[in-house]
């Protein structure tokens, strides 16, 4: 049974966070610590760590994060200028909240990655 993280503490609404989207699988809040002006996490309902736990039947959801994504971007006005989205897994990719997550990130131009 994979460990439960402050992100399902958010799902239940234990702790606060500043919701832009829910629905029955998906919940979507501003980044704590944003690192453009809209940063915004795209998370499961379910508990996946990373993207190495990923399995075929999560196809269905993980594939309407990237509508919800898609919608954020709209709904933030950074669709047509563009925007980046970034799932990071384990150590080396940077992951340090290990309930798999997509980061929406925008309204500035970003760096090449490195
Ligand atoms: P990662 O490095 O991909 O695991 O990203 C984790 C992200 O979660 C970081 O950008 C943090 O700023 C963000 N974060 C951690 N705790 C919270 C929280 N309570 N509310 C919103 N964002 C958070």
């Amino acid at each position: 049974m994979a460990e439960e993280t402050i992100f399902s503490k958010i799902i239940r609404k234990e702790i606060p966070a500043d919701i832009v989207y829910e629905d029955d699988s998906v919940l979507a809040f501003r980044d704590i610590a944003p690192q453009a002006p809209v940063h915004i996490l795209i998370i499961p309902k379910q508990l996946i760590p990373t993207v190495n736990d990923v399995k075929p039947e999560d196809e269905q959801v993980l594939g309407h994060m990237f509508v919800v994504a898609a919608q954020l971007a709209r709904d933030n006005g950074i669709d047509a200028d563009g925007y980046r989205l970034t799932v990071n897994c384990n150590s080396e990719g940077g992951q340090v909240v290990f309930h798999l997550h997509m980061h929406l990130m925008g309204g500035r131009r970003m760096q090449r990655m490195g």
